[in-house]
């Protein structure tokens, strides 16, 4: 029978595309559940998904920052039975964290941390009983690996990496599968959100050393990696679908191999010395080079970690 898909942030982006994609399945081996905080956002989705709505597609609102609001979408499913639960709702935050109020950063972790905690203990119950049910949960590079000026965001995706990490063994046990999906750069509204969110600080309390290292030489340069390897949304659909139509799916799924090897400098050196060392070479004597260095990078290190990346072509 056909696997019930629920995806948390529909409305744009990578959520949109998964939705779209497992929608549109071949031999609709999907029922997909597409839920979003306001239903007033669907429009963008329907129309990608076309005539799957109705069919294979159905939209829940769901708002995974309120206790109540993931309950009430949860019993609104069929039996509550969830066969897949896709965690892709996220926020980003960027600048300074002197800029930024202790408030921004608990809003940070309310959705990209507790909302994937809210959805699993809504969720898990029932999968255990069943003894079956996929968790996948969208992580990033920025999970695994700190990135400068991303302080908080990478923060709360590090809390859900550990999270996941611990909450694996005991889902296996229950022959539960738990599947963290790590982009590197994705060209989606999250860049754009971001960048304006950027040109609306005026940041307040940060000495202007700091303010020109990041405008200045972070913004550019993160602009350039984003140029230079960013994924679309429809990559990380394919990467998705590839995670959960496996037989054995793995628990870390790394989609971006021309990121890859900048992860790989954490587990070359458990010191940290080498990654830390190499993001402040990247960062402040390469500059507007860094397209270059990181194709060398991209050739010097380690290509098995390159060879176990899931390709979405
Ligand atoms: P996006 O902003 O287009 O999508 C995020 C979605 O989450 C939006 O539809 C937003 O409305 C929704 N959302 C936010 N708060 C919510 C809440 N409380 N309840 C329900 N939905 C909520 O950005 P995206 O790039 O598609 O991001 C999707 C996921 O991918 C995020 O978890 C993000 O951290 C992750 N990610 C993005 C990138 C990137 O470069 N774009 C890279 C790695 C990982």
């Amino acid at each position: 029978g056909q696997k019930v898909v629920l995806i948390t942030g529909c409305s744009s982006g990578i959520g949109l595309r998964i939705a779209v994609t497992l929608a549109k399945d071949e031999k609709k081996r999907y029922h997909v559940i597409a839920t979003m905080r306001d239903l007033k956002k669907k429009d963008k989705l329907l129309e990608a998904a076309g005539d799957a709505y109705g069919k294979t597609l159905m939209l829940l609102p769901l708002d995974v920052c309120s206790d109540e609001s993931v309950k009430e979408c949860i019993n609104n499913v069929k039996d509550r039975h969830i066969d897949i639960l896709i965690n892709n709702a996220g926020v980003g935050l960027l600048g300074p964290v002197e800029s930024i109020s202790i408030d921004e950063m608990k809003r940070v972790f309310d959705t990209n941390f507790f909302g994937v905690v809210r959805m699993i203990k809504e969720v898990m119950p029932d999968m255990k009983k069943r003894r079956s049910g996929h968790i996948v949960v969208m992580s990033s590079v920025m999970g695994l690996q700190g990135v400068v000026f991303n302080d908080v965001y990478t923060a709360s995706k590090f809390a859900m990496e550990g999270f996941c990490e611990s909450m694996a063994v005991q889902l296996m046990k229950f022959n539960i599968r738990l599947s963290m999906i790590e982009p590197g750069p994705v060209h989606t509204e999250f860049e754009t959100k971001m960048m304006e969110d950027v040109a609306k600080m005026d940041f307040p309390g940060v000495d202007a050393d700091t303010v020109r290292y990041f405008k200045d030489v972070y913004l550019p340069s993160s602009i350039d990696i984003f140029e230079a390897m960013g994924q679309t949304p429809e990559d990380i659909a394919k990467c998705t679908k590839i995670v959960i139509e496996s037989e054995r799916p793995r628990f870390r799924n790394l989609t971006n191999s021309l990121y890859t090897p900048i992860v790989a400098l954490k587990y070359a050196d458990e010191t940290g010395g080498l990654s830390v060392n190499t993001f402040y070479n990247l960062l402040f004597n390469f500059g507007p080079l860094m397209h270059i260095t990181m194709s060398i990078l991209k050739c010097l290190t380690c290509s098995c970690l390159r060879r176990r990346t899931i390709s979405p072509n």
